[in-house]
């Protein structure tokens, strides 16, 4: 047995063994301990933000997605700089602190139009931190433009930019992603974009994609991916599952229903004990339903995602629960949970009220 910042580290095989036939109720168990060591008192963090798309565009055409659109396609379509700095102010109006900023795979689109996109918004909302553009998305656009890397991620983080979403990573397997992503950027390259990421400075998070054509074992792999490379490099915040909405994907011909709640609440317990290296775990309220969301949050999660002023993706794919900054916080507490709001760093930006004690008339 090995031990890591005083948590146990488990082997591959231990974490098929808990994630075929442990309990979840033991399973859940374990992680709220590992959390509770972790992570100081009773407290549950989210984010003020917002995700709007710059173009639904696309040509890495994959079977899981209902949001792109083909070139050509009438329902295609690309922000102008103005208006995606416009949609940003709006949110921010309303308290958004952070925009997560993510588009298809188009072509039509050049690193002089990213940076637009990132200018526009500085200028028009100078206090929002702005979290761009998926590991994905900067493979493609270092293909597209013809440009190193290395290169690109400095150019973004010169501008000021100093943390990207960990999208596009579905499950980092090569045999899965041949089946469902097989134009986008394989395993090995959405990995090597954190890394260089890593080592430019930026700060990103890491997200999983499950309930499709993955096995145990594509689960086990992808997390013990995820964890050899922020070993040596230190750069993920967080990890963040979620399930696959079938909505009109070519995929839903196949799969045509969502992961059980409970595969999502193990797999959050699974990754709080596997991932003995990063901090925070993400369990949302919006990616699944509330009370999955809140049961995430007793398996080891201690981040409950964004409130989301604008999200398309997953509304493109008949997934659509809008909510309230007033009614995260009353989830969080409802689990039994004290709501802090965070930056996209992890760096609190204000404590709220924790829960009322259970009184009879609750229980
Ligand atoms: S998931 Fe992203 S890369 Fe894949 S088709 Fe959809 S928009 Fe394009």
């Amino acid at each position: 047995m090995t031990h890591h910042n005083g948590q146990k580290r488990y082997n591959g095989n231990e974490g098929l063994a808990m994630l075929d036939k442990m309990p979840l109720g033991e399973l859940m168990a374990m992680a709220h301990e590992v959390r509770s060591a972790k992570i100081p008192g009773n407290q549950v963090s989210f984010v003020y933000d917002t995700n709007p798309n710059y173009t639904n565009i696309c040509v890495s055409s994959c079977a899981f997605c209902a949001f792109y659109r083909k070139p050509g396609d009438p329902k295609g379509y690309t922000l102008s700089p103005e208006a995606l700095a416009d949609k940003v102010k709006k949110a921010a109006d309303q308290g958004a602190t952070t925009v997560l900023l993510q588009g298809g795979h188009n072509p039509e689109i050049k690193l002089k139009n990213w940076i637009a996109y990132i200018k526009a918004i500085q200028g028009k909302c100078p206090g929002v931190h702005i979290h761009p553009f998926s590991p994905a998305e900067y493979f493609f656009m270092a293909q597209n433009e013809k440009i190193p890397l290395k290169r690109l991620l400095k150019e973004i983080f010169d501008l000021g930019i100093d943390t990207i979403p960990g999208g596009g990573a579905e499950i980092l397997t090569e045999n899965v992603r041949r089946q469902i992503a097989n134009k986008k950027a394989t395993a090995h390259q959405w990995l090597k974009v954190c890394e260089i990421a890593h080592e430019t400075g930026f700060r990103t998070t890491a997200t999983m994609m499950f309930g499709h054509v993955e096995t145990n074992a594509d689960i086990i792999e992808h997390l013990l991916c995820l964890r050899d490379l922020q070993d040596r490099t230190r750069g993920f915040y967080s990890f963040i599952p979620w399930s696959f909405k079938p909505g009109n994907s070519r995929l839903a011909k196949k799969i045509s229903q969502s992961a059980h709640p409970a595969r999502y609440v193990r797999i959050i317990a699974l990754a709080r004990l596997l991932l003995d290296n990063f901090d925070h775990i993400q369990s949302s309220w919006f990616s699944e339903s509330v009370p999955a969301g809140q049961l995430g949050l007793l398996a080891g999660a201690d981040d409950f995602g964004g409130v989301l002023v604008e999200e398309n993706v997953l509304q493109e794919a008949g997934h659509d629960r809008a909510t309230t900054f007033e009614n995260v916080l009353t989830i969080i507490r409802r689990a039994g949970f004290q709501p802090v709001l965070r930056d996209s760093h992890y760096k609190p930006i204000q404590t709220f009220p924790g829960p009322e004690p259970l009184g009879i008339g609750m229980i």
